[in-house]
């Protein structure tokens, strides 16, 4: 494996006339001959081909793809066999090779770096699991597991019974179920509690939570009537109950976690809303997103801002309550509903339920990750570790990347004060203190140099900021350090 690109080891135009008259089309290589160069070519036996080959059929068909453009860029710039030629045989046809199998490989979900200072980034998927949570998901992803038996009494149970009772510990409510996200467990809510009736929620509380979730559509969706009360600014109690019917059936409060109204403002008291609905007889829902679940032993998710504690929100004496497994859990993708016994079982009684159920491995990293909060040890997930780093944690850190990049050639690095954010809609008006890195590379705008970062090995991502490119090592997992400065050193190759 010690051909250059430039001398190739077939000739490269064996199908007709070779002169400058001769036809274009005719002096491209044939597929087969195009795959023999690229298999020659050394930038093939890099570790990332080794660890990720592509299947010879998907090399056929990228390579038929460039010699497609290729083909029509001929016919389109009217290029001659010369120049058909020299691409060839110069380089940058197998350059475009490459560059086509550097993409397919790096596609799919790949390990990335996050330097973006948001610790819960929804696009580098949430939160990061505690390696002993990690190592029971790998467990029960290898292997069999004890999923829906008692073992104990061989009899059929809940798949979820077990991490119920850890949620109801946790939070103090009657018992929980599971599902595969929080959208999930808000639209499991509305359609038990309210498909085919009348579910009364604040004006102020239809949100759009990102990504085409609407709280309207979902109802719509769910076979809910909405009836909306209050103004976006103030809903009081009173609103609610002049609204109520025969058919109303759910009283719905949902966090606006992604924006906030501020000044003349009134959200209607969660207490209030479960005595109205304990009166008459409506079942009580509420929407909480993020989930801030305090544990003795951990220290408070205060520097989160004002979010309400799991804990209260079920005291509040709502029936039931939803929230994500990996916003400010801390554990892998999940929606979890805590409440009621009875609103918990007519979930679970729900067919589409079926539909919504968690798989093993996120349900045994969810227990695992339940337990390092009871046994005292929440402030190892790192997910809470991340947001509770200061700026004396961070700043030696930022010095030292800084020091690294201003060592290579073209890059200037400073450490800078900024500010990182929680992420995935919880506290948006919340920032955290930080200290980031300022990156310029010279003779390159900062989007250019994000860019690359980005389409590198390993991936980094960044902030673009005052038109330079910001580092921030709040979201630095163990190793990140040296993988960033490996994406960097990589750049002035
Ligand atoms: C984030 C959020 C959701 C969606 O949660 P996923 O776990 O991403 O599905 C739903 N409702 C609220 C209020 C949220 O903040």
């Amino acid at each position: 494996m010690t051909a250059q690109p430039d001398q190739p080891t077939e000739p490269m135009t064996p199908h007709g006339p070779q002169g400058a008259e001769g036809n274009p089309f005719r002096a491209l290589p044939s597929v087969d001959e195009a795959l023999r160069l690229l298999e020659s070519s050394v930038s093939m036996d890099v570790e990332p081909a080794r660890l990720r080959p592509i299947p010879r059929a998907v090399l056929a068909e990228l390579v038929q793809a460039e010699l497609d453009a290729f083909r029509q860029r001929i016919g389109r710039d009217k290029l001659d066999v010369a120049a058909v030629r020299s691409e060839i045989e110069g380089g940058p046809f197998l350059a475009r090779l490459l560059d086509a199998c550097r993409i397919e490989r790096g596609r799919g979900v790949v390990p990335a770096v996050n330097a973006t200072g948001v610790v819960l980034h929804t696009n580098l998927g949430r939160a990061p699991v505690h390696p002993e949570v990690a190592d029971r998901m790998r467990a029960a992803a290898m292997g069999y597991c004890v999923l829906e038996l008692d073992r104990f009494s061989a009899r059929r149970n809940e798949r979820d019974a077990r991490l119920g009772a850890l949620l109801a510990r946790a939070t103090g409510a009657e018992t929980g179920i599971a599902v595969n996200n929080c959208a999930a467990a808000a639209f499991l809510m509305m359609q038990t509690f309210a498909g085919g009736r009348e579910a009364i929620v604040s004006r102020g509380e239809l949100v759009e939570i990102g990504g085409s979730f609407r709280v309207p559509d979902v109802m719509e969706r769910a076979g809910v009537r909405l009836v909306e009360v209050g103004s976006t600014n103030r809903t009081r109690i009173a609103d609610y109950e002049r609204a109520i019917t025969e058919q109303t059936s759910l009283l719905m409060k949902v966090h606006t976690s992604n924006f906030r109204v501020v000044g003349f403002t009134e959200e209607v008291d969660p207490a209030e809303m479960a005595r109205l609905g304990r009166e008459r007889a409506i079942t009580t829902g509420w929407d909480l997103g993020s989930g801030r679940l305090e544990a003795e032993g951990a220290r408070s998710l205060d520097v989160v801002g004002d979010e309400t504690v799991l804990r209260d929100a079920v005291a509040s004496g709502i029936d039931a309550i939803a929230f994500s497994g990996d916003k400010l859990l801390g554990g892998p993708q999940a929606g979890l509903i805590v409440g009621r016994r009875a609103a918990i079982r007519a979930l679970r009684k729900n067919p589409i339920y079926r539909a919504m159920r968690l798989d093993k491995v996120a349900l045994s990293g969810l227990e695992a990750t339940l337990e390092l909060l009871a046994a005292g040890r929440g402030d190892e997930i790192p997910s809470r570790r991340l947001m509770h780093l200061t700026v004396a944690d961070l700043g030696p850190v930022a010095e030292r990347i800084a020091g690294a990049i201003s060592a290579l050639e073209g890059f200037e690095a400073e450490a800078v004060d900024s500010e990182s954010q929680p992420g995935s809609g919880s506290a948006p008006t919340v920032f955290l203190p930080t200290k980031a890195v300022r990156v310029t590379w010279e003779g390159h705008a900062a989007d250019h140099l994000a860019n690359e970062l980005r389409a590198g090995e390993p991936p980094v991502f960044v902030r673009v900021q005052d038109g330079a490119v910001h580092l921030d090592p709040r979201a630095l997992l163990p190793g990140d350090e040296a993988r960033l400065l490996q994406a960097f050193t990589a750049l002035t190759r």
